[in-house]
């Protein structure tokens, strides 16, 4: 079996590796094909720990309501990465252009001219995904939210660092401002390993968009984020004011794809992970999905390479398991999103969305 799945980015091709890595261990043949040169990937990205998240009240920075602890998992996503690598094939610097069905099999054609063929292909590229544009060929859109985000990696001294381990939370909080609404998300990026040296640490402000941001949006984005940041609890205030003019802004697109659905031809192509389902982060469960995508998928593989069904069957039976969970999934994320934007929503009644939890 070929499958077109991937891998690199700081936190990315999780889906594609994971189900690469458990074909592997059922000792069913694949090939991870990834438009990335090389495995490169970005240091320390956090402690491997299963921890809740505070929701601050913006404005006081007090922790109002808190995700049940043990709920959200919050990995060294490098670490994994390179376990997941180990004993893979994969072919680095291919980008895929186009696939194409063919008797027995499907062709992936890749930008550099080359192409591979494989009697099945699973699509983990993401949420810009290539595969989906050929399985949903009307449909593959992704859903923009009425929602604008700016976010940075700014570095933090060790007494900032401090001040948020003992009055919020030692590696992120999300939160709400009470007036503006404006949602807030902090983590820790990068603990130094010389006494003395900054820490890395990442923020990023959302709000519901409006007509006003025609304007706002023509600024530089360190001003926006400037503008958006100082109405918040006096350290991050401070925290925004002193960021240097030379400071990378991103404005990061919320979008999610609802629809879960596709032609997987006759069940020999098929979408995991954020291909599959793409949603906003405000629940941050992309990866887990992505994650249960992968063994659903590999197990439904493993019974066909048994000879127990045909491999379309055991697409079929996959997408059968993953398409409510993902859908529930994407929509409660997109709910979220929603109700982050609202401080009197969640700190009224609680917003299960946003802070309550059901099993993935
Ligand atoms: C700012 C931000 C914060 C997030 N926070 C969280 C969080 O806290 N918790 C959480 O669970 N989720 C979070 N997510 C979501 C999470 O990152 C994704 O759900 C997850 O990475 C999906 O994994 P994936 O393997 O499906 O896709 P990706 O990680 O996007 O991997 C896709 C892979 O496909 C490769 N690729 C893409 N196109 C091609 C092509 N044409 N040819 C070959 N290869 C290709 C890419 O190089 C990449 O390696 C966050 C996302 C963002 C943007």
């Amino acid at each position: 079996m070929s499958s077109t799945v991937s891998t690199k980015d700081h936190n990315g091709g999780i889906a594609g590796l994971t189900l690469a890595q458990a074909l592997r261990r059922h000792e069913v043949p694949c090939t991870v094909f990834e438009r990335d040169e090389s495995a490169e990937v970005n240091p320390a990205f956090g402690r491997d720990e299963v921890r809740g998240v505070p929701w601050i009240n913006g404005a006081t920075r007090k922790v109002e309501q808190s995700v049940p602890k043990s709920k959200r998992l919050r990995l060294r996503r490098d670490g994994i990465r390179r376990a997941l690598m180990e004993g893979l094939d994969i072919k680095w610097g291919k980008r895929l252009d186009k696939i194409v069905k063919v008797e027995d099999g499907v062709r992936a054609e890749f930008t550099d001219g080359s192409n591979v063929f494989g009697d099945a292909l699973v699509g983990a590229d993401g949420s810009t995904s290539i595969v989906r544009k050929f399985l949903a060929p009307t449909t593959h859109e992704l859903h923009c939210l009425p929602i604008n985000a700016v976010g940075c990696a700014l570095t933090m001294s060790e007494e900032q660092v401090n001040y948020f381990k003992h009055h919020v939370d030692p590696l992120y909080f999300m939160g709400t401002h009470p007036e503006t609404d404006t949602f807030i998300f902090w983590s820790l990026l990068d603990t130094p390993t010389t006494p003395g040296e900054p820490y890395r640490a990442q923020v990023y402000f959302s709000w519901v968009a409006s007509d006003a941001d025609e304007e706002l949006l023509k600024q530089p984005l360190l001003d926006v984020f400037k503008q958006k940041g100082r109405l918040f609890f006096p350290r991050m205030r401070d925290m925004v004011e002193a960021l240097p003019e030379d400071t990378v802004i991103t404005k990061v697109n919320l979008v999610d794809w609802p629809s879960v659905e596709w032609d997987n031809w006759d069940g020999i192509c098929t979408l995991i992970g954020d291909a599959a389902h793409c949603m906003v982060i405000y629940r941050g469960k992309g990866v887990n999905h992505a994650i249960v995508d992968a063994c659903q998928l590999s197990d439904t593989i493993k019974l066909a390479a048994d000879g127990r069904m045909s491999i379309s069957d055991a697409v079929r039976a996959y997408e059968k398991q993953m398409r409510p969970r993902a859908k529930e999934a994407v929509g409660t994320s997109r709910q979220a999103g929603h109700d982050g934007h609202c401080y009197a929503t969640v700190d009224k009644g609680g917003s299960f969305a946003l802070l309550g939890e059901k099993p993935v």
